[in-house]
């Protein structure tokens, strides 16, 4: 019956508890949320309900995302969005967010002012044309933060206290970490990802050396949870796991610099020294990984 498989779909991508506050979509997840990209979240949109209101953190990649995220919002709760977080430029995690507004026109879009520069500059209208550009239905309208936010910021939002963490450059050069204070919960944005080589998708926005110590920093903070950008929120261990693979391929790019290597051999020779890892990375975005870290190394060695 037609009928029926349409109900089971409807029940794809539910907002998932960590607290009595705190909710996940897990977009990376394939049983819970087909890859069924523009149209379901392929990251992990994170909803923290307060007295009088929702507070949305990077909603996911287009409209129709975004319709999808308010529909399963409304299934948990009837409290409006009254704010929007974006941890970062690339456009899976915030081109939701006009699907958002014009649910919730009074919510507040807050970003790093870097984030909010580089749209300004013209890359907003990129990373829309980037992921949304060809798909057939409705287009994505781009609505770009408006307030800014910087590190150490305890940001109350309607009974909501989230810390603001901004570690230097690390994925990106305006990362934001987002402490949910009363559950002990951090949102890491694009800094930890599963199952995927560190900042695969746009390397020569890392800083790698950053990125280790902002995840350095990130298990510092000594968090209950965990909420990666995709794959599934944990304890201490997920971002312990990220930092000893991206460690293992620095170190790996380090040495075979001063063996004067070729950044293709180091490729190859990293997939075969790092094979243990090949359950949870795919190996595919290695190359682009070691290319720009080869060059962040040659620059650090002058
Ligand atoms: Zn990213």
């Amino acid at each position: 019956m037609v009928s029926t498989s349409l109900e089971a779909i409807d029940i794809y991508c539910k907002f998932e508890p960590l607290s009595d506050s705190v909710y996940v979509i897990n977009g990376s997840d394939s049983e819970s949320c087909p890859a069924k990209q523009l149209v379901h979240p392929v990251t992990n949109p994170v909803a923290i309900i307060g007295e009088n209101g929702v507070v949305l953190v990077d909603p996911g990649s287009s409209q129709q995302v975004g319709r999808l995220v308010v529909n399963r919002l409304r299934s948990i709760t009837d409290k409006p969005v009254i704010a929007i977080i974006n941890t970062h430029i690339h456009g899976l995690y915030w081109l939701a967010n006009d699907a958002i507004k014009q649910a919730y026109p009074g919510a507040v879009i807050y970003a790093h002012q870097i984030m909010i520069d580089r749209i300004k500059d013209g890359e907003g209208l990129f990373w829309v044309e980037a992921i949304t550009g060809n798909f057939k239905g409705d287009r994505t309208i781009m609505a770009a933060p408006e307030q800014a936010l910087s590190d150490g910021e305890l940001l109350n939002i309607n009974g909501i206290d989230i810390k603001i963490h901004h570690p230097g450059h690390a994925h990106t050069n305006h990362d934001l970490l987002l402490e949910v204070v009363k559950d002990k919960i951090l949102i890491l944005g694009g800094l930890v990802v599963e199952p995927e080589v560190p900042s695969q998708g746009v390397p020569q926005d890392a800083d790698f050396r950053g990125q280790i110590a902002a995840t350095k920093y990130a298990i510092n903070l000594d968090m209950e949870l965990y909420i990666p950008g995709q794959g599934f929120p944990q304890g201490q261990e997920l971002p312990r796991r990220g930092l000893q693979f991206l460690q293992a391929v620095y170190s790996g790019v380090e040495r075979s610099y001063q063996e004067d290597l070729q950044d293709y051999v180091i490729t190859q020779q990293l997939k075969v020294e790092l094979a243990g890892y090949e359950q949870w990375y795919d190996f595919s975005g290695m190359g682009a990984v070691v290319s720009e870290m080869y060059l962040q190394v040659e620059q650090d060695s002058f």
